[in-house]
């Protein structure tokens, strides 16, 4: 019996090395089966990651195709992939707050975060002329007769109540996050994950390079194109009757904007003066196309349209895919050189 539990003993220890040893094969070096596993929250930093990595990563996109991207919340298995990742790439943004709370268990020599927030410089979310005010991003859409009624249930000073309000909002003041929407910031982003591929993977580090370096002269090509049609256009103004993403592409290229939403909005109910001015800029200013954005409702480029006889048409600030494009393989380059053509006649 007792030559019996020492051999039990042996063996049990030896399963426990052996497991010791897989457990560490699992992700020896931030390696699996020789590939990085790589976690990617949304469409653009997954294609992006998909142009530099190629074969040499094993990839996944937590944002289901075709799903709104701003009210993404995870399921436990996405929750594990971002735990059993390498690398893991998201926004940094609003949308993202549920990330801090995951990234809190995780042990942060294992698992190396970049976020697209902070690789380039950012702008508060803005509120321009005619857009929809009191803009909540969560979606609680307060208009101004019900905040008024609070005010007379808890205040007897509404006035005073609303400034206090408003400093509050300066306080929390919300950064833009759609930063892809510029090809200039893409190419800012495409080197910073490919250093970190290369960083993790120094095997392939040249591999992720020339990769990166290739696409990275496809998109300086788009955003010549861009210049080039911003130059060679009527006019520098652009009109979106719907949420506006695309703070960080008009700044690029010196256009200016009238939109009903701000970017993160989920407010898709536009106020009868927001429509109303949009629909006095356009005839004004005779702007030729109203905008709405992919995966959106169009009912209010729709009405913008009838008053107006603007064409509507689509320009895609790239936030996800449908489901089809996704099984296709369309990638950011293929939205983007949509948008070029898209923006040619809104300006002309
Ligand atoms: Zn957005």
């Amino acid at each position: 019996m007792k030559k019996l539990s020492k051999i039990l003993a042996i063996s049990l220890s030896l399963i426990l090395i052996a497991g010791a040893f897989y457990g560490c094969g699992l992700k020896k070096d931030g390696k699996n089966d020789g590939k990085l596993k790589v976690v990617a929250t949304i469409f653009p930093q997954y294609d992006f990651l998909r142009q530099i990595g190629g074969d040499k990563i094993d990839l996944k996109m937590l944002l289901t195709p075709g799903a709104e991207s701003h009210s993404f919340e995870p399921t436990p298995k996405d929750i594990k992939a971002v735990k059993d990742a390498d690398l893991f790439v998201y926004v940094g943004g609003d949308s993202d707050s549920w990330v801090e709370e995951i990234l809190e268990g995780v042990d942060k020599d294992k698992l190396k975060t970049v976020t697209l927030m902070d690789t380039v410089k950012t702008v508060p979310e803005e509120t321009v002329e005619g857009m929809q005010e009191e803009h909540d991003h969560d979606g609680h859409h307060h208009d101004e007769d019900s905040d008024h009624e609070k005010d007379s249930e808890h205040h007897e000073d509404s006035d005073k109540h609303d400034e206090h309000e408003h400093d509050e909002d300066k306080e929390d003041v919300e950064l833009d996050e759609h930063v892809w929407t510029s090809p200039k910031n893409a190419i800012e982003i495409v080197k910073k994950l490919s250093d970190e591929l290369g960083a993790l993977d120094p095997e392939n580090k040249d591999y992720f390079k020339k990769n990166a370096d290739e696409y990275i002269k496809k998109l300086e090509g788009l955003d010549g194109h861009f210049k080039e049609v911003v130059e060679n256009g009527k006019r520098k103004e652009i009109i979106f009757g719907d949420r506006f993403p695309f703070r960080y592409f008009v700044d690029a290229y010196g256009l200016k904007y009238y939109a009903a939403f701000p970017g993160c909005s989920t407010d898709t109910e536009a106020s009868a003066n927001t429509v109303a001015f949009l629909i006095d800029k356009i005839k004004t200013d005779k702007i030729p196309v109203v905008f709405h954005i992919e995966l959106s409702n169009t009912k209010m480029a729709e009405s913008i349209s009838e008053a107006t006889g603007a064409k509507i048409m689509q320009l895609n600030a790239v936030h996800n895919v449908s489901k089809e494009d996704f099984e296709k393989g369309v990638t950011y380059l293929d939205l983007m050189t949509k948008n070029l053509d898209a923006l040619k006649e809104a300006l002309n």
